[in-house]
Protein backbone atom coordinates (compact mmCIF):
# COMPACT_ATOMS: atom_id res chain seq x y z
CA UNK A 1 0.00 0.00 0.00
CA UNK A 2 1.27 3.64 -0.98
CA UNK A 3 2.11 6.09 1.75
CA UNK A 4 0.58 10.02 1.51
CA UNK A 5 3.88 11.06 -0.83
CA UNK A 6 4.00 8.17 -3.07
CA UNK A 7 0.32 8.44 -3.81
CA UNK A 8 1.36 12.24 -5.08
CA UNK A 9 4.25 11.43 -7.05
CA UNK A 10 2.07 8.90 -8.92
CA UNK A 11 -0.56 11.26 -9.35
CA UNK A 12 2.15 13.50 -10.53
CA UNK A 13 3.40 11.30 -13.14
CA UNK A 14 0.03 10.69 -14.35
CA UNK A 15 -1.27 13.94 -14.63
CA UNK A 16 2.18 15.65 -15.96
CA UNK A 17 1.98 17.60 -12.86
CA UNK A 18 5.13 19.98 -11.41
CA UNK A 19 4.66 21.08 -7.64
CA UNK A 20 6.07 24.45 -7.27
CA UNK A 21 6.34 25.74 -3.55
CA UNK A 22 7.18 29.14 -2.05
CA UNK A 23 9.33 29.26 0.48
CA UNK A 24 6.85 30.07 3.34
CA UNK A 25 4.78 26.50 3.12
CA UNK A 26 5.32 23.84 5.41
CA UNK A 27 8.21 21.42 5.62
CA UNK A 28 6.39 18.70 4.28
CA UNK A 29 4.97 20.55 1.52
CA UNK A 30 8.42 22.16 0.86
CA UNK A 31 10.02 18.68 0.69
CA UNK A 32 7.96 17.08 -1.57
CA UNK A 33 8.00 20.04 -4.16
CA UNK A 34 9.68 19.93 -7.43
CA UNK A 35 10.86 23.49 -7.20
CA UNK A 36 10.86 25.49 -3.92
CA UNK A 37 11.46 29.32 -4.34
CA UNK A 38 10.56 33.27 -4.01
CA UNK A 39 8.11 34.76 -6.44
CA UNK A 40 10.32 35.67 -9.04
CA UNK A 41 11.81 32.27 -9.56
CA UNK A 42 8.55 30.69 -9.13
CA UNK A 43 6.57 33.02 -11.88
CA UNK A 44 9.49 32.52 -14.33
CA UNK A 45 9.32 28.91 -13.78
CA UNK A 46 5.31 28.39 -14.08
CA UNK A 47 5.87 29.68 -17.90
CA UNK A 48 8.84 28.00 -18.41
CA UNK A 49 8.47 24.87 -17.33
CA UNK A 50 7.41 21.81 -20.13
CA UNK A 51 4.69 20.28 -17.66
CA UNK A 52 1.09 21.56 -18.65
CA UNK A 53 -0.25 20.81 -14.65
CA UNK A 54 1.40 23.03 -11.89
CA UNK A 55 0.31 22.99 -8.69
CA UNK A 56 1.00 26.21 -6.74
CA UNK A 57 1.65 25.31 -2.73
CA UNK A 58 1.61 29.02 -1.96
CA UNK A 59 -1.37 31.73 -2.12
CA UNK A 60 -4.06 33.09 -4.40
CA UNK A 61 -1.83 36.05 -6.06
CA UNK A 62 1.02 33.70 -6.51
CA UNK A 63 -1.14 30.60 -8.57
CA UNK A 64 -3.12 33.58 -10.45
CA UNK A 65 0.07 35.14 -11.58
CA UNK A 66 1.44 31.40 -12.95
CA UNK A 67 -2.27 31.53 -14.29
CA UNK A 68 -1.88 34.93 -16.03
CA UNK A 69 1.07 34.02 -17.34
CA UNK A 70 0.56 30.33 -18.60
CA UNK A 71 -3.15 30.36 -19.67
CA UNK A 72 -3.19 27.09 -21.01
CA UNK A 73 -2.22 25.99 -17.92
CA UNK A 74 -3.94 24.21 -15.71
CA UNK A 75 -2.88 25.92 -12.18
CA UNK A 76 -3.84 23.83 -9.17
CA UNK A 77 -4.00 25.46 -5.70
CA UNK A 78 -4.58 22.85 -2.94
CA UNK A 79 -6.69 25.78 -0.51
CA UNK A 80 -8.28 28.13 -2.59
CA UNK A 81 -9.07 30.06 0.58
CA UNK A 82 -5.04 30.19 1.10
CA UNK A 83 -4.75 34.10 0.48
CA UNK A 84 -2.44 36.63 1.08
CA UNK A 85 -4.31 40.26 3.16
CA UNK A 86 -1.70 42.58 1.97
CA UNK A 87 -2.73 41.41 -1.87
CA UNK A 88 -5.95 43.59 -0.68
CA UNK A 89 -4.55 46.45 0.43
CA UNK A 90 -4.49 48.47 -2.74
CA UNK A 91 -7.73 50.17 -4.73
CA UNK A 92 -8.20 50.83 -8.21
CA UNK A 93 -9.35 54.53 -6.96
CA UNK A 94 -6.15 55.30 -5.52
CA UNK A 95 -4.27 54.68 -8.20
CA UNK A 96 -6.37 56.40 -10.10
CA UNK A 97 -5.93 59.43 -7.90
CA UNK A 98 -2.35 58.99 -7.80
CA UNK A 99 -2.28 59.36 -11.80
CA UNK A 100 -4.99 62.35 -11.41
CA UNK A 101 -2.35 63.74 -9.50
CA UNK A 102 1.09 63.20 -10.95
CA UNK A 103 1.95 63.83 -14.77
CA UNK A 104 5.48 61.40 -14.50
CA UNK A 105 3.89 58.63 -12.91
CA UNK A 106 4.84 55.06 -12.91
CA UNK A 107 2.33 53.05 -10.72
CA UNK A 108 4.49 50.17 -9.71
CA UNK A 109 2.75 47.12 -7.60
CA UNK A 110 5.00 44.50 -5.47
CA UNK A 111 3.50 41.06 -7.01
CA UNK A 112 1.70 39.93 -3.72
CA UNK A 113 -1.59 41.90 -4.88
CA UNK A 114 -4.96 40.89 -6.76
CA UNK A 115 -5.12 40.24 -10.29
CA UNK A 116 -8.01 43.29 -10.73
CA UNK A 117 -5.51 45.42 -8.81
CA UNK A 118 -2.45 44.21 -11.68
CA UNK A 119 -4.59 45.25 -14.75
CA UNK A 120 -4.18 49.01 -14.12
CA UNK A 121 -0.74 49.27 -13.11
CA UNK A 122 2.36 49.77 -15.51
CA UNK A 123 4.64 46.67 -13.81
CA UNK A 124 5.21 44.68 -11.60
CA UNK A 125 8.35 43.94 -9.24
CA UNK A 126 8.99 41.24 -6.29
CA UNK A 127 11.36 41.69 -3.67
CA UNK A 128 14.35 40.15 -5.79
CA UNK A 129 14.13 42.42 -8.82
CA UNK A 130 12.49 45.82 -7.60
CA UNK A 131 15.21 47.76 -7.25
CA UNK A 132 16.39 47.11 -10.80
CA UNK A 133 13.07 47.60 -12.19
CA UNK A 134 12.28 50.90 -10.06
CA UNK A 135 15.80 52.26 -10.83
CA UNK A 136 15.72 51.61 -14.44
CA UNK A 137 12.06 53.10 -15.11
CA UNK A 138 12.03 56.68 -16.96
CA UNK A 139 9.62 58.13 -14.45
CA UNK A 140 10.80 60.51 -11.78
CA UNK A 141 7.26 59.89 -9.41
CA UNK A 142 6.41 56.27 -8.43
CA UNK A 143 3.05 55.48 -6.60
CA UNK A 144 4.12 52.07 -4.87
CA UNK A 145 1.93 49.89 -4.05
CA UNK A 146 0.37 47.79 -1.95
CA UNK A 147 3.22 47.61 1.02
CA UNK A 148 4.07 51.04 2.61
CA UNK A 149 7.09 49.09 4.56
CA UNK A 150 8.45 47.80 0.95
CA UNK A 151 8.31 50.75 -0.79
CA UNK A 152 9.43 52.77 2.24
CA UNK A 153 13.04 50.78 1.68
CA UNK A 154 13.00 50.82 -1.87
CA UNK A 155 12.38 54.85 -1.71
CA UNK A 156 15.53 54.72 0.87
CA UNK A 157 17.76 52.80 -1.70
CA UNK A 158 17.15 54.96 -5.12
CA UNK A 159 16.64 58.82 -4.03
CA UNK A 160 16.95 60.07 -7.08
CA UNK A 161 12.74 58.35 -7.54
CA UNK A 162 9.84 60.24 -5.85
CA UNK A 163 7.85 57.79 -3.68
CA UNK A 164 4.54 58.26 -3.08
CA UNK A 165 3.21 54.76 -0.56
CA UNK A 166 0.40 53.11 -0.16
CA UNK A 167 -0.80 52.25 3.54
CA UNK A 168 -0.25 48.11 2.86
CA UNK A 169 1.86 45.96 4.74
CA UNK A 170 2.55 41.85 5.78
CA UNK A 171 0.71 41.59 9.24
CA UNK A 172 4.01 38.73 9.54
CA UNK A 173 6.59 41.21 8.91
CA UNK A 174 4.49 44.49 10.44
CA UNK A 175 5.06 42.47 13.58
CA UNK A 176 8.82 42.23 14.14
CA UNK A 177 10.10 45.28 16.50
CA UNK A 178 13.22 46.69 17.31
CA UNK A 179 12.81 45.21 20.66
CA UNK A 180 12.62 41.62 19.46
CA UNK A 181 15.75 42.28 17.42
CA UNK A 182 17.75 43.49 20.78
CA UNK A 183 16.47 40.55 22.84
CA UNK A 184 17.21 38.05 19.85
CA UNK A 185 20.90 39.84 19.74
CA UNK A 186 21.44 39.59 23.75
CA UNK A 187 20.79 35.74 23.10
CA UNK A 188 23.37 35.67 20.03
CA UNK A 189 25.54 38.11 19.89
CA UNK A 190 27.80 37.12 17.36
CA UNK A 191 24.60 36.31 14.65
CA UNK A 192 23.88 38.37 12.04
CA UNK A 193 20.60 39.90 11.73
CA UNK A 194 19.08 39.00 7.89
CA UNK A 195 15.93 40.69 6.97
CA UNK A 196 13.09 41.22 4.41
CA UNK A 197 12.37 44.36 3.24
CA UNK A 198 8.43 43.78 4.61
CA UNK A 199 9.84 44.90 7.86
CA UNK A 200 8.90 48.33 9.27
CA UNK A 201 12.14 50.89 8.33
CA UNK A 202 13.15 51.31 12.30
CA UNK A 203 13.74 46.88 11.92
CA UNK A 204 15.15 47.14 8.88
CA UNK A 205 18.15 49.67 10.25
CA UNK A 206 19.23 46.78 12.93
CA UNK A 207 19.71 44.47 9.91
CA UNK A 208 22.97 43.63 8.51
CA UNK A 209 21.68 42.10 5.94
CA UNK A 210 17.96 43.24 3.90
CA UNK A 211 17.04 40.75 0.73
CA UNK A 212 14.08 38.71 -0.72
CA UNK A 213 13.48 35.41 0.79
CA UNK A 214 16.11 33.80 -2.30
CA UNK A 215 18.43 36.65 -1.12
CA UNK A 216 18.43 36.01 2.30
CA UNK A 217 19.11 32.27 1.53
CA UNK A 218 21.99 33.16 -0.76
CA UNK A 219 23.92 35.54 1.95
CA UNK A 220 23.35 32.52 4.61
CA UNK A 221 24.90 30.40 2.36
CA UNK A 222 27.93 32.32 1.05
CA UNK A 223 28.59 33.58 4.51
CA UNK A 224 31.10 32.88 6.85
CA UNK A 225 29.29 33.64 9.75
CA UNK A 226 27.96 30.51 11.72
CA UNK A 227 25.18 32.38 13.52
CA UNK A 228 22.28 34.36 11.94
CA UNK A 229 18.83 35.98 13.53
CA UNK A 230 16.50 35.48 10.15
CA UNK A 231 13.34 38.29 10.71
CA UNK A 232 11.34 36.99 8.26
CA UNK A 233 8.31 34.29 7.51
CA UNK A 234 9.68 30.76 9.76
CA UNK A 235 9.50 28.85 6.79
CA UNK A 236 12.49 29.69 5.11
CA UNK A 237 14.59 27.77 7.84
CA UNK A 238 13.70 24.62 6.02
CA UNK A 239 16.08 25.88 3.34
CA UNK A 240 18.49 27.41 5.22
CA UNK A 241 19.06 24.44 7.52
CA UNK A 242 19.11 22.05 4.24
CA UNK A 243 21.60 23.73 2.78
CA UNK A 244 23.69 24.88 6.12
CA UNK A 245 23.45 21.60 8.10
CA UNK A 246 26.12 23.20 10.10
CA UNK A 247 25.32 26.96 10.63
CA UNK A 248 22.16 28.16 13.65
CA UNK A 249 19.65 30.20 13.04
CA UNK A 250 17.60 31.90 15.21
CA UNK A 251 14.55 33.16 14.97
CA UNK A 252 13.12 36.65 16.62
CA UNK A 253 9.79 35.77 17.95
CA UNK A 254 7.76 33.28 19.35
CA UNK A 255 5.85 33.12 15.94
CA UNK A 256 6.83 34.15 12.67
CA UNK A 257 3.97 32.53 10.84
CA UNK A 258 1.62 33.28 8.34
CA UNK A 259 -1.25 31.15 8.32
CA UNK A 260 -2.58 31.09 4.77
CA UNK A 261 1.24 29.46 3.63
CA UNK A 262 0.30 27.08 6.56
CA UNK A 263 -3.05 26.04 5.22
CA UNK A 264 -1.19 23.68 2.20
CA UNK A 265 -0.72 20.52 3.37
CA UNK A 266 -0.34 16.96 1.81
CA UNK A 267 -4.15 15.83 1.71
CA UNK A 268 -4.73 18.84 -0.44
CA UNK A 269 -2.29 18.43 -2.85
CA UNK A 270 -2.93 14.36 -2.96
CA UNK A 271 -7.28 16.01 -2.94
CA UNK A 272 -6.75 18.70 -5.92
CA UNK A 273 -4.63 16.41 -8.35
CA UNK A 274 -6.78 13.25 -7.84
CA UNK A 275 -10.27 15.35 -8.53
CA UNK A 276 -8.75 16.73 -11.64
CA UNK A 277 -10.46 20.20 -10.72
CA UNK A 278 -10.80 22.58 -13.02
CA UNK A 279 -7.97 24.79 -11.13
CA UNK A 280 -7.13 28.63 -10.85
CA UNK A 281 -9.38 30.95 -13.36
CA UNK A 282 -8.38 34.50 -14.22
CA UNK A 283 -10.99 36.28 -16.14
CA UNK A 284 -9.97 36.91 -19.85
CA UNK A 285 -10.55 40.56 -19.43
CA UNK A 286 -8.58 40.94 -16.27
CA UNK A 287 -5.52 39.01 -17.84
CA UNK A 288 -5.37 41.32 -20.66
CA UNK A 289 -4.39 43.99 -18.19
CA UNK A 290 -2.85 42.14 -16.35
CA UNK A 291 -0.31 39.88 -18.33
CA UNK A 292 1.37 43.28 -19.34
CA UNK A 293 2.83 44.39 -15.87
CA UNK A 294 3.91 40.97 -15.28
CA UNK A 295 5.50 40.11 -18.84
CA UNK A 296 7.22 43.77 -18.36
CA UNK A 297 8.09 42.91 -14.98
CA UNK A 298 9.88 39.60 -16.24
CA UNK A 299 11.43 41.60 -19.72
CA UNK A 300 12.78 44.52 -17.12
CA UNK A 301 14.00 41.93 -14.65
CA UNK A 302 16.59 40.20 -16.86
S1 LIG B 1 3.82 36.27 4.55
FE1 LIG B 1 2.77 38.26 4.42
S2 LIG B 1 3.05 38.90 2.30
FE2 LIG B 1 3.50 36.71 2.37
S3 LIG B 1 1.54 35.71 1.89
FE3 LIG B 1 1.64 35.84 4.13
S4 LIG B 1 0.57 37.77 4.59
FE4 LIG B 1 1.07 37.84 2.42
Amino acid sequence: MKNLVEEIEALKKERDAVILSHFYTPESIQNISDYVGDSYYLSRLAKELPQQTIVFCGVTFMAESAKILSPQKTVLLPDLTADCPMAHMATKEKIKAARDAYDDLAVVCYINSTSEIKEDVDVCVTSSNALKIIGNLPQKNIYFIPDQNLGAYLASQIPQKNFILNDGYCHVHQAFSVDSVKKAKEKAPLAKVLVHPEAPMAVLSMADYIGSTGGIIDYATKSDKNSFIVLTEEGILTQLKKNNPHKEFLTAQKEQICPDMKKITLEKIKAVLEDELIGVQVLDQVRAGAVKALDRMLELAE
